[in-house]
């Protein structure tokens, strides 16, 4: 999906190296660089707002149109569909419950050693140039054509859009569904220019925190992502305990089963990318029904994230406990609600879930800043919650698959089942 080809070879090579690689040079370099530079250091934050100024006006249209196309491919029917509905929400919201207890246990938030509240600076009141420019890049994709006279910001999009929609210009758009899936793939596009750009304001940030804050927020990064795998292995350990309790099948058999699937997530980050590689698995060595096998592994997929939702929750607490903010209990229950929805509209490919965080943070106003810092660990904790997205649609398609195991025969041809 390569929608401008590489206009020099610099990008080509920036493009090349592992996200991961240049998130971590990003890294050792802002270390340094904040720790030459101290305070000053704190000019260099702007690319981070700007990524993330970015990441927020892609999110509301993300989460539509991957709804919108995830409804209308689904093939689904009546009760079957209502009991997929009922695990799924029920999967996801003991996710969250989850998230919501360990970080509240763990507090990783407190374990910072910089003065709460100290938040990454405000910007400058005094109008300059730069805070100028930065005003004109949209805050969301509407806005700028409801804001009477923001037409930098109506250039900026259309820019945006006239270069993305360059790789698609030769596709043709028969039906809805044509038009709905070059939307989303446009929208996909720039979102990878933009992760393209995430380790720059990794380094701004990274060196900014550290020259005016010193590490006390690496530290509680630190139990942050000790808190998530932690959150992250129950999650695993519900997974197995839901399998041996409600289906035919055992977690150990299961997961020796689909090994490779969740093998696939880690490496690549997308459990969409690894669907097709899930279904197969859960129907030829795990020995699904066709039908439970699709229902839960590509039909339920779309929309169910569990371990993205477990994240995004947690991730608002990390932020409140790191400022001092305490939530209260109805805040609490609007990052459930807006955790949910920000899960099932997360697509499933590398970083999707960071995109959507947005909205649960905007929803009990916590700062968005913070999600930068999170940007320093997200590579790696993106795909321990891949495997767990794909872990969840497997035990999506045991429960569907009931008590009593199909004959093998029945299984394989997918005939008449149900
Ligand atoms: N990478 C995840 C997935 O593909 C989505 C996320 O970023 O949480 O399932």
């Amino acid at each position: 999906m390569d929608g401008i080809g590489r206009p020099i070879d610099l990008l080509g090579a920036w493009r090349a190296t592992p996200l991961y690689l240049r998130i971590v040079a990003a890294v050792a370099l802002g270390v340094a660089t904040g720790l030459a530079l101290g305070p000053q250091a704190q000019l260099l934050e702007t690319p981070a707002k700007l990524v993330l100024r970015l990441l927020g006006a892609l999110a509301p249209p993300l989460i539509l149109l991957a709804i919108v196309q995830a409804l209308m491919r689904a093939h689904l029917g009546g009760r079957q569909a209502l009991r997929l509905v009922t695990l799924l929400l029920a999967n996801t919201l003991v996710a969250i419950l989850i998230g919501l207890a360990v970080a509240n246990v763990v507090q990783p938030g407190r374990w910072t050693t910089a003065a709460p509240g100290a938040a990454p600076a405000k910007a400058a009141a005094a109008v300059d140039p730069l805070s100028q420019l930065l005003d004109s890049v949209p805050r969301s994709i509407i806005g700028p054509f409801s804001d009477n006279g923001a037409v930098m910001g109506v250039i900026f999009i259309a820019v945006a859009f006239g270069v993305a929609l360059r790789g698609f210009k030769t596709h043709e758009v028969r039906t809805v569904e044509d038009l709905v899936h070059v939307a989303l793939s446009s929208l996909i596009v720039i979102l990878h220019w933009i992760i393209d750009v995430v380790p720059l304001a990794v380094f701004g940030l990274v060196a900014s925190i550290v020259g005016v804050k010193g590490f006390g927020d690496f530290i509680a990064l630190g139990g942050f992502f000790i808190a998530v795998l932690t959150a992250l292995t129950l999650q695993f350990l519900y997974y197995c305990a839901r399998i041996r309790f409600g289906s035919w099948a055992r977690p150990r058999a299961v997961v020796a089963g689909v090994r490779d699937a969740l093998l696939m997530a880690f490496s690549t980050g997308s459990s969409t990318a690894t669907m097709p590689l899930t279904y197969e698995r859960l129907r030829d060595k795990v020995g699904l029904r066709e039908q439970s096998a699709s229902m839960g592994a590509l039909v339920g997929s779309n929309f169910n994230n569990d371990g993205t939702a477990l994240y995004e929750a947690m991730s608002a607490l990390f932020v409140a406990q790191l400022i001092g903010l305490q939530l209260s209990l109805g805040d609490q229950f609007l990052v459930v609600l807006t955790s949910v929805l920000a899960s099932v509209g997360a697509a499933g490919i590398p970083e999707a879930g960071l995109v959507t965080m947005t909205m649960v943070f905007r929803a009990v106003a916590l700062p968005t800043d913070y999600i930068a810092l999170l940007l320093t660990i997200d590579w790696l904790l993106d795909r321990c919650r891949t495997a767990i997205n794909v872990m969840g649609d497997v035990t999506v398609s045991c429960l569907l698959d009931g008590k009593v195991r199909a004959p093998q025969d029945h299984a394989r041809d997918g005939a008449a089942l149900q």
